[in-house]
């Protein structure tokens, strides 16, 4: 009888017991990966120990079953990049890339009400520089990918850990990997968090995944005049000319314009957009993308004009030399935000075309540190993973996609033509997201969801032929 009573006494437990923390290794790894990484101060100059961020996750994926040989972390500069392989049962299938990086923004301690670089959990949340850009993100990842090795899952497809590290810099490492890492089947980029949480509420709103990426684009505007006393001016006056060139591109419009992922952004995001008029511009541009009442609505609104096309603006300015001189050279800045699709040659002829002032020398200035990059595909047997992945973790939440204008690793593996999502599981207030902000953080609650997230995205993915 006794007996008895205990067992049934177990079997109602149990499973509520298991239910309740089914990953607690996971758990409490993703935890301790991210305090451990977010102390060790990876930001770009002298004493940089990204190099120890990929000593931290190399160790861990070696506890949890990785080969050494499976396993590298290459110096580059002051920085280091890691790259870990867990091989698919077939060799001859492309991989799946996991990609975050493990650099931070850097950090001022005195600007910040804690130290950047000691990890604090108080009142829900993990504090720290990288908390949610993002270190938590690849603690979680590389904690979810241990714990599926340890559940005695055999991937079909290859996964390969693939963290940069200067991403928040130079871009360099981010390259190589890329360059790499060319024949992936696909690239699933957890660099911060995909998910906003109610401010109300704190419940869950929506979730979306990136497809897309404007190029980040600087021009340098020129003008050079022999000058002269300002007592005796001259019919052109670079100044004069620079101020028209500006104001010329500063009112100027590039085409509206949409792909997949913005058109899909469109449609869906209007559901929950909160002003009944923005909503119906957006699903008016996204049934017709030469609805130009549509258009108007959308670029009146900052944080809509960068999804409906290129845009470039003058961001700095400096010329002359002396209070009675005639200016002999003028020089500005057009910072453009490119439409995926358009090379800097296109936009440089465009934005001459636009000023409409000869005497105004146009050159990109950017440097190597961005690339144009087309939008990924909107392939559903992607969207399905994602979806059914955050329906497993937090339940039935509105999904779209996004186009971001800023740049992430993404770009170099979109650059060469592998498809490549933004798609961290975590959820954030935007009032809390603070990214390369201060008193950086994320919210605890991610890390149960989280980890059942990864389980299912890796899966479905390393599963498929
Ligand atoms: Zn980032």
């Amino acid at each position: 009888m006794r007996a008895a009573a205990v067992a049934v006494i177990f079997v109602l437990t149990a499973p509520a017991a298991a239910r309740a923390q089914p990953y607690a290794e996971a758990e409490a790894q993703t935890l301790a990966l991210a305090q451990e990484t977010i102390a060790l101060r990876s930001v770009q100059g002298p004493d940089n120990r990204t190099i120890d961020v990929a000593r931290v996750y190399a160790g861990a994926l070696r506890a949890g079953g990785w080969a050494e040989r499976d396993i590298e972390i290459a110096p580059v500069d002051d920085t280091a990049y890691l790259i870990a392989t867990w091989p698919g049962s077939d060799p001859s299938l492309a991989p799946i890339v996991l990609s975050a990086h493990m650099d931070v923004v850097e950090a001022r301690p005195e600007d910040w009400e804690r130290d950047p670089f000691t990890p604090v959990i108080e009142n829900g949340f993990l504090y720290g520089r990288g908390a949610s850009d993002t270190k938590f993100e690849a603690s979680l990842a590389i904690a979810s990918l241990i714990e599926l090795k340890r559940q005695g899952f055999r991937p079909t497809r290859g996964i390969v850990v693939a963290f940069s590290g200067d991403e928040e810099t130079t871009m360099k490492t981010s390259k190589i990997i890329a360059d790499r890492l060319a024949n992936a089947h696909v690239v699933l980029n957890v660099d911060t968090a995909s998910g906003t949480l109610s401010e109300e509420t704190g419940e869950p709103l929506y979730w979306t995944w990136q497809g897309a990426e404007k190029t980040y684009i600087d021009f340098e505007l020129e003008v050079t005049n022999p000058g002269g006393h300002s007592a005796r001016p001259r019919a052109d006056n670079a100044i004069a000319q620079m101020s028209r060139a500006l104001e010329r591109i500063n009112a100027y419009r590039f085409a509206a314009e949409q792909n997949d992922i913005t058109r899909d952004y469109f449609a869906k995001a209007a559901a929950i957009h909160p002003d009944a008029r923005i909503a119906a511009a957006m699903r008016a541009f996204a049934a017709n993308p030469r609805d130009a009442a549509a258009i108007e609505v959308l670029r009146a609104e900052p944080s809509m004009i960068g999804q409906v096309g290129t845009t470039c603006v003058p961001t700095m300015v400096s010329g002359g030399h002396a209070v009675n001189a005639l200016p002999q050279r003028v020089t500005a800045i057009v910072n453009c935000r490119v439409f995926p699709g358009h090379s800097s040659a296109e936009i440089k002829a465009e934005l001459e075309r636009a000023a409409a002032t000869p005497e105004v020398r146009i050159t990109d200035v950017t440097g190597d540190t961005a690339t144009a990059s087309p939008a990924s595909p909107l392939r559903q047997e992607f969207v399905d993973v994602f979806e059914k992945a955050v329906a497993a973790a937090w339940g039935d939440v509105p999904i779209y996609p996004t186009q971001s204008s800023g740049a992430s690793d993404s770009m170099w593996y979109r650059a060469l033509g592998v498809p490549s999502y933004g798609a961290s599981p975590s959820f954030i207030k935007q009032s809390d997201n603070f990214s390369h902000g201060l008193n950086e953080r994320i919210p605890l609650l991610n890390v149960r969801p989280g980890v059942i997230y990864y389980l299912s995205v890796l899966r479905d993915l390393a599963s498929r032929r």
